[in-house]
C-alpha cells in the first residue's frame, strides 16, 4: 500500500527498551538500518543482537546519554558512519519518575527536562546536516497525552517536557520545512512497556479501566504510527500530532464511558 521505505537508515534514541525497541523493530522488519541509542550498554547491545537476528537486517547499538550535547553529536556521526547517512530520526528516549511540586528538586526538574526536552533538542540538532543530505529526512517525537492533554499528580515536570516537545517541534518544523524534511510527534497513552510496568500492577489495572478500547497499547501500535509517518505518502505533513491511546482522552469521565 505504502511505497517501501527499505533501505532508509533510522536512529532511534531510547531504541534499547520499550516503546522505542517497537520503533526500531517495526523499522528493521521493513528493511531499513537501525542504530538504537541509549546509556546502557549490555542492555543496548543485547537488544541490538536480537532485533537484527533471523536476516540481513542491519540494527546497531550506539551509546549515548541524550542529555548531554557532545554525546548526542557523537552518536548521530557514528549511525551515519555505521549506516550510511541517516534519512530518519525518532526522538524517543525518556523517562517518567515521579515528585510532587512541593518536594521536587531542582536536580530531579533538571533531570527530566534535559532528557525528555533537552534531548530532544540535541539529537534533533546534531541531525540537521544529515537529514538534508538525505532529501526525504523525517524526525518522529515521542510525546504523550500527559502534558498535552492531561495532567497526573507527580508529573509537572514530566508533563512541562513533554508539552515542550511540541513547542519546539513546531517552530522546527518551519526551520526544517526549507530542506524538505518533516517533523511530527506521537503521543502515546498507556503502552505497555518496562517502563510503565515499574508503575505497578494497581497503576495499570486503573489505567486500563479508564481505557474506552478497554486494553493498554503495545509497543507495535506506536511503531506502526511511526512507520506511516517515515513514509513518502506521509511526506505532506509536518507539525502535527497523532494521539495513540486507546480513546483514554475523550471521555470526560469514567460515567461518560457508558
Ligand atoms: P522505557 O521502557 O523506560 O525505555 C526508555 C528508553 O529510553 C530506554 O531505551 C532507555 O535506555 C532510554 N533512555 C532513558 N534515558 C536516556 C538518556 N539520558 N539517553 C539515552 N537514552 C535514554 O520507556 P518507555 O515506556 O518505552 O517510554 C519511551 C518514551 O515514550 C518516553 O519518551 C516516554 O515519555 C514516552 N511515553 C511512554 C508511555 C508509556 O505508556 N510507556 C506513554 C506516553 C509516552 P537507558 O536507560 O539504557 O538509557
Amino acid at each position: 500500500m505504502f511505497t517501501s521505505i527499505s533501505g532508509r537508515s533510522v536512529l532511534v534514541t531510547g531504541g534499547t527498551k520499550g516503546i522505542g525497541k517497537g520503533i526500531a523493530a517495526g523499522f528493521a522488519a521493513e528493511g531499513a538500518s537501525v542504530a538504537i541509542v541509549g546509556r546502557d550498554a549490555d542492555a543496548g547491545e543485547k537488544a541490538a543482537a536480537e532485533l537484527g537476528a533471523g536476516g540481513a537486517r542491519a540494527v546497531s547499538f550506539v551509546r549515548c546519554d541524550v542529555s548531554d550535547p557532545a554525546s548526542c553529536a557523537a552518536a548521530v556521526a557514528e549511525a551515519q558512519q555505521r549506516h550510511g547517512g541517516l534519512d530518519i530520526v525518532c526522538c524517543n528516549a525518556g523517562i517518567f519518575p515521579a515528585a510532587r511540586l512541593a518536594e521536587m528538586t531542582p536536580g530531579q526538574l533538571e533531570e527530566v527536562l534535559g532528557i525528555n526536552l533537552k534531548g530532544t533538542f540535541f539529537i534533533v540538532q546534531a541531525a540537521i546536516p544529515a537529514l538534508e543530505r538525505s532529501g526525504r529526512g523525517r524526525v518522529i517525537l515521542t510525546s504523550s497525552i500527559t502534558g498535552p492533554i492531561t495532567g497526573y499528580s507527580g508529573w509537572s515536570h514530566y508533563g512541562a517536557s513533554k508539552a515542550g516537545q511540541l513547542g519546539f517541534m513546531r517552530s522546527a518544523a518551519l526551520e526544517l520545512a526549507r530542506a524538505g524534511i518533516t517533523i511530527n510527534a506521537i503521543m502515546p497513552g498507556n503502552i505497555i512497556t518496562e517502563g510503565l510496568a515499574d508503575m505497578g500492577a494497581e497503576y495499570m489495572r486503573s489505567m486500563e479501566a479508564s481505557i474506552p478500547l478497554g486494553r493498554l497499547g503495545s509497543i507495535e501500535d506506536i511503531a506502526s504510527a511511526a512507520l506511516f509517518l517515515a513514509t513518502e505518502e506521509a511526506g505532506y505533513i509536518t507539525g502535527q500530532t497523532l494521539v495513540i491511546d486507546g480513546g483514554q482522552t475523550v471521555p470526560e469521565s469514567l460515567e461518560a464511558m457508558g
